[in-house]
């Protein structure tokens, strides 16, 4: 499956190549990056969220939110939500916020989340849009709400709307909420993603809500039969020789430049729990990358419903895999581990 999903990057990368547009992107994603929108998505909706709206490169910075819970309050879910969203308030033209749920979603964790969205003092004066969607068809209706709204932005939302490719639920990927980096499509389809600075999922703790959650979304997705289902890091970088590296990553080299309170204590964080994986100062942002997707699946491998799947016997070969991704062209090559 790896193989595969690498030979499909690839395939991908040589196809972006030769179109003038795709093209003009991966040279523009070299530079750096603008993103005009912060999409906060549902686990298993991330990857479709992009080809719903003909996102490409560069055009969304990412947040998360766990599939069929509201998105919690910035302090309740500092790496799923509040730092992402802090992160997004350097870029320079901040278009909208866009919240995406489900056509069986309760209107009660539609509104709270809303709610939650106009609490983040990085983003409350942005104009906020909220769809629910038809990821069957590919068709979405706008949510009214009672804070910031732009009628031009959501009917250019809604033109744009397309059907988007199946879902691969057999398959999480986790990776940089940075818009250069699109999560890699599988055989199957388009994979769930949890979107997060650095691609760093933080520890279980039964006192943190946003853990809480995440919990949940494990118990459910591994309940059943685990065999096809796998966990994949994706760690970004100028793996390839030319442009970025991942944003997060150098921050965390450097965590004395880091400014917002959001921000500080994550990037402290991502610094601090790297360094356990890590035998010397790091050189490049790109080796901290690597030391941050092995904290991430240590990481996972604390929440009770991820070791209730491992004592089941989910822990099959390529249960879980770190991947690294070149910025630029999004080509993913395995990182070599040791074994679970
Ligand atoms: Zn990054």
């Amino acid at each position: 499956m790896i193989g595969k999903i690498t030979k499909l990057s690839i395939e991908s990368a040589e196809e972006s190549r030769k179109n003038p547009e795709t093209a003009e992107r991966m040279a523009a994603a070299e530079k750096g990056q603008a993103p005009r929108f912060l999409i906060i998505s549902p686990i298993h909706r991330s990857s479709q969220d992009i080809q719903l709206l003909r996102f490409g490169q560069g055009d969304a910075f990412h947040a998360t939110r766990v599939s069929g819970f509201p998105l919690l309050p910035p302090d309740s879910s500092t790496h799923l939500f509040a730092a992402p969203a802090a992160y997004n308030r350097q870029f320079p033209e901040k278009t909208g916020v866009i919240l995406t749920f489900d056509i069986d979603e309760s209107q009660e964790n539609i509104l709270a989340s809303i709610e939650s969205v106009s609490q983040h003092p990085d983003i409350d004066d942005i104009p906020t849009i909220a769809l629910r969607v038809d990821y069957e068809n590919g068709r979405a209706r706008v949510l009214p709400h009672r804070f910031g709204r732009a009628y031009e932005v959501e009917n250019y939302i809604l033109k744009r709307l397309s059907r988007p490719d199946v879902l691969d639920d057999d398959t999480l990927i986790i990776i940089c909420s940075d818009s250069r980096v699109i999560p890699p499509t599988t055989p199957n389809g388009l994979p769930m993603a949890i979107q997060t600075l650095g691609a760093h999922v933080p520890h279980y703790d039964m006192n943190i809500e946003e853990t809480v959650q995440l919990n949940e979304f494990f118990k459910e997705w591994l309940s059943n039969e685990t065999v096809e289902r796998r966990i994949i890091v994706v760690v970004h970088g100028n793996f390839e020789g030319d442009g970025h590296s991942c944003g997060a990553g150098y921050a965390s080299l450097h965590p004395e430049t880091i400014n917002g309170s959001y921000l500080e204590s994550i990037i402290e964080e991502l610094n601090h729990e790297a360094e356990m994986f890590e035998s010397h100062k790091p050189e490049s942002p790109e080796e901290r990358v690597i030391a941050i997707g092995n904290a991430t699946l240590s990481n996972i491998k604390t929440y009770p419903a991820v070791q209730d799947a491992i004592q089941r016997g989910a822990a099959h070969d390529e249960f879980m895999r770190i991947l690294e991704m070149d910025t630029v062209t999004n080509v993913v090559s395995p990182y070599d581990m040791e074994p679970l």
